[in-house]
Formats: structure tokens, sequence, C-alpha cells
């Protein structure tokens, strides 16, 4: 007889806890993945990622956002867009994600069970049936935790879920605001803010930080502030916000938001979106040895083992930098680590989409990282406009940066804002991980029209700035090997 009822058991069924999962079922492992919630798939497709990436794109399409640069400012593909029109399209896409990671789980014979997990022991699980069936202990060798996480609430705020609301609200509005009032501009503030305003809803955006999202490159966050501001967002930064007030007056129902600085903000609703709390709070830790931090979040070793070696954690609840792309492989290489696979740890360079409109995306070093740490660099520019597949797109004011040293030439960063910045930053990661040159791009040829031109434009701009001509560049900018050579 088996020690253990199953040789690993993963709690939560988002993109960690799935990777995790197959990841031990393709290593014919005996896997429980136990889920409180009756859908499977987690925030990221019920309420964060999916839903949040097909709203955009509803509101994209339906808005004629893309074409407003041929057609004028008014133009629109439809009249009056309701929540229901966008919620339509976000509905079908979620139904066939859960349908997805349900069938992929049932083929690779991970048992799933809808039941709230707390610890009994470091190896035993309690499961509180969500269907009411009582409560059953079992046990696992390893246990990997996935619990994610949920929105920051914070207590004094009277979040209704109608006129207060989180991001995991949205899909649930009774109807598009004329006004809405976002605190928080982190990523999913600043995307909501972009999606509203395109909609045509004035947005009142606040946040305690001088600047939106301190973590991109400044130019970058420069070209969003000026194309929030073109689409009539009001920006309050540096504000801190003292109470959330629900008010009715002849306008009906409203919030009121007080700053400390004494300014009033009156919106019809209140997106409150400053962070994310580790779901931990309902596991017991205690039980099993564990403690976790004042958000919540478990601390993981490069191996996301915890400090009670059989029990692992990945994906949101472990903190930085809470993707959806590098939970799945946090859930993978865990799950190798536990079955003594050799795995590497999840690459630093990973790339960073952000879905604002227009969207962002990133890989490798900011400016001011570089500065801070007095690295030598230049930068070679490519204007959208400068394009033919910008004029095309009617994208003319996309912008993608190449950030590389001025000794060898080596790129540090990429970065992008404009449509197809999340697929485009792939060809500037690939380049980066293999430890490419600036050369590369200027000495390759790319399919024409398209936005990877933007590349070799940079690229050009960056020998020019250096004095350069494109044949004092190298050809062959990847080490190769001599066997092939
Ligand atoms: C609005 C929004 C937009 C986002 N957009 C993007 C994006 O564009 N790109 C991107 O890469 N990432 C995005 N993210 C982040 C992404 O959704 C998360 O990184 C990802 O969902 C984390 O996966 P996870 O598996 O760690 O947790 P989750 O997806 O949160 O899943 C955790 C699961 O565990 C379950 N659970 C919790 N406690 C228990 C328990 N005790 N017992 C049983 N089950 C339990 C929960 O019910 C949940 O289903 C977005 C997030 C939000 C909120």
């Amino acid at each position: 007889m088996p020690k253990f009822d199953f040789d690993l058991i993963v709690i939560g069924s988002g993109p960690a806890g799935q990777r995790a999962a197959i990841q031990a079922a393709k290593l014919d492992k005996r896997v429980a993945m136990v889920e409180r919630k009756t859908v499977l798939g987690g925030v990221s497709v019920n309420t964060g990622t999916i839903p949040s990436k097909t709203f955009r794109e509803a509101v994209l399409d339906l808005s004629g956002f893309r074409e407003r640069a041929f057609y004028g400012m008014s133009y629109t593909v439809k009249q009056n867009i309701t929540i229901e029109d966008l919620l339509l399209r976000t509905d079908q896409v979620i139904r066939h994600e859960i349908d997805l990671i349900r069938h992929q789980l049932t083929r690779n014979r991970v048992e799933l069970i809808g039941a709230t997990a707390s610890f009994h022991d470091a190896h035993t699980l309690k499961l509180n049936y969500v269907d009411g069936r009582g409560e059953r202990l079992v046990t696992g060798e390893v246990v990997v935790i996935a619990t994610g996480t949920e929105a920051t609430m914070d207590p004094h705020i009277a979040f209704d879920g109608k006129r207060i609301i989180t991001s995991d609200d949205i899909l649930s509005l009774d109807r598009l605001p004329r006004t809405l009032a976002v605190v928080g501009a982190g990523v999913i503030g600043c995307e909501y803010a972009s999606m509203f305003a395109a909609l045509g809803v004035r947005v009142t955006l606040v946040d305690r930080r001088p600047r939106l999202l301190p973590f991109v490159d400044c130019e970058i966050v420069d070209i969003l502030t000026h194309h929030l501001r073109e689409n009539r967002v009001t920006m309050r930064l540096n504000e801190e916000v003292n109470t959330i007030e629900p008010i009715r007056d002849e306008h009906g129902d409203r919030v009121k938001i007080h700053l400390a600085s004494g300014k009033q903000i009156v919106a019809e609703k209140a997106l409150y979106s400053i962070g994310r709390t580790g779901n931990t709070s309902k596991l017991n830790l205690q039980a099993a040895g564990l403690p976790a931090d004042d958000r919540g979040r478990l601390v993981v070793n490069e191996s996301y083992q915890t400090q009670v070696p059989h029990i692992y954690a990945v994906g949101d609840v472990i903190g930085f930098p809470s993707l959806a792309s590098t939970s799945m492989e946090q859930g993978r290489l865990a799950v190798c680590h536990a079955f003594h696979i050799p795995a590497k740890a999840v690459p630093e360079l990973f790339p960073y989409g952000i879905y604002t409109i227009p969207e962002i995306s990133m890989v490798g070093k900011t400016e001011e990282e570089l500065t801070l740490a007095e690295v030598p660099y230049e930068v070679g520019k490519a204007l959208y406009r400068e394009i033919a597949r910008g004029q095309i797109l009617g994208d003319v004011t996309g912008l993608l940066k190449i950030i590389f040293r001025t000794d060898t030439r080596e790129i540090l960063g990429v970065h992008i804002i404009g449509e197809g910045a999340t697929e485009l930053v792939h060809i500037g990661q690939a380049v980066l991980s293999f430890g490419g040159k600036l050369d590369y791009f200027v000495n390759n040829v790319f399919n024409y029209p398209t936005l990877a031109e933007c590349y070799k434009t940079a690229a050009f701009d960056g020998i020019n700035r250096m004095g350069l001509h494109p044949e004092e560049t190298d050809p062959l900018t990847f080490p190769v090997n001599p066997a092939n050579a």
C-alpha cells in the first residue's frame, strides 16, 4: 500500500496549479487538484487575465478605436455600447478556457476535488467539499500551494460590488458608468482606466505615487500618460485617498472620494485597485509549520520549496512577478524539483506585458535601472509612424526602443508601446537571451511591411547615434558552434 493517498496534492486550479498537476501526471504520479470554486482556472481565467484581455479586445473592436486615426475621433463600430455587448465575448472565451482546462486535467488523469483545503498536518489536508458533502482528510507526499491572491480590500471602505468595486466585479457590472474613479495606477488600474476611457467614460486615475507604473521605462510611461490625457483621463498623482463615500443626489447613486489634499472626486463608480493579498488565511498554515508575511505571501527558495521541504508554493501566492506566464513555469519547475527531474529556475529575462490602450511590453533593463547601475548604454528608437506597417494599421504613435551597451553593443533591454507590443517583444527577448548584439538587427532582413521592421530601424538609429556605419557592425552576433561554421 502506498504511504500517502496521492504523490502530489495541488491546492488551486489557476495557471500555477494546472502546470504543476500536469507535469506530475506526465511523470506518472498520482495527482489530486483541490479547487474551492465551482469553476476551474483561478483568477487567470475567471476574473483576471483572460476576462480583462477579452474585455479589452471587445472595447477596441466595438468602439472602432483602432480605426480612429483614419476615420476621426467620433468613429465607432457600434453606437451605445453596453456592458452586455462587452461581456458577450468575455463569457464565451471564459467558458471555452474552463472547458479546455478541465479536458487537459482529466485527460492527464488528475483527480479534481471541489473543496476548500486547509492543513491538518504537514502531509495531511482537510478538504471541505463545496457541494456540502462534508469533510475528508487526504494525505500527499508532496503538496503544492497555488492558491493565488485576492484583491486587497481596505476594511474602512464599503465595497458593495456595484458602486465601489474591485477588478473582480467588472464582469458583474450592471451598466457602463459615465464617470469612473480608479484608485491605484498599477497595472490593473491603468489597464482598466484606459479601456473605460476608450469607451468614452470620463475616468479619474488616483495614485499616491508621483508617476504611473514605476517599474516601466520613463519614456514609455510618458507616452502612455499622453494617451490617457488625450482620452480625457484626469490624473491625480501624489494624492492619498482618505475615504470613499457612497452618496445619493439628484444624479442618482454615486461615490465621493475624499483626498488627503482636500480635493474631492465624484464619480458613478470607484474601482479600487491597490494591490493583491495572498490567499493563505484559510490554509491553517500553522498546522504545517509555515508562516505567511503580512500580505499573505509565502517565502520560497529558488526551487519554490517553502521551509517545509515537501511543501512548495508557486504563482501569485509567492509574490513578484505575479504573472500568469511565470506562474505556469513555476508550477512546472516546482514539481520537477520535487520528483528529482533536473530543471532550471524561471529565467530572469521574462517579458512583461501591460494591456493598456496602447499596450506596453518590455524585457530586460530600463534606462533608469542602467543609469543607477552606472552601465554605459545607448538607445536606438523606431517610431511606428516611420514604418509602413504602422501607417497601414493607423498606429502612428507607437515606439520601439532598444537599449544596448555602448562598448559591446549587447542588447540590454527592449521597450515597446503600441499595437502588437506584447507579441513584438519576443523577438527582442530571443536576441537578448542568446546574448545578441544590436548588430543582429542591422544585418538581418525582416518581412515587409511588418512591425518587426521597427527592430531594424531602431538598430540603425542606434548605430547612427554611436557614429558607426553598418559595415562596422558584426554580421555574426551569436556565439556559433565551430562544428557548423
Ligand atoms: C485583472 C487582472 C488582470 C491580469 N492580467 C494579466 C495578464 O494580462 N497577464 C498575466 O500574465 N497575468 C495577468 N494577471 C495575473 C494573473 O491572473 C495571475 O498571475 C495568475 O492568475 C496567478 O495564477 P495562480 O495559479 O498563482 O493563482 P490564481 O489564478 O489566483 O488561482 C488560485 C486558485 O486557488 C484557489 N484557492 C485558493 N485558496 C484555496 C483553498 N484553500 N482551497 C482550494 N482552492 C483554493 C482559488 O479559488 C483559485 O482558483 C492579471 C490579474 C488580474 C487580477
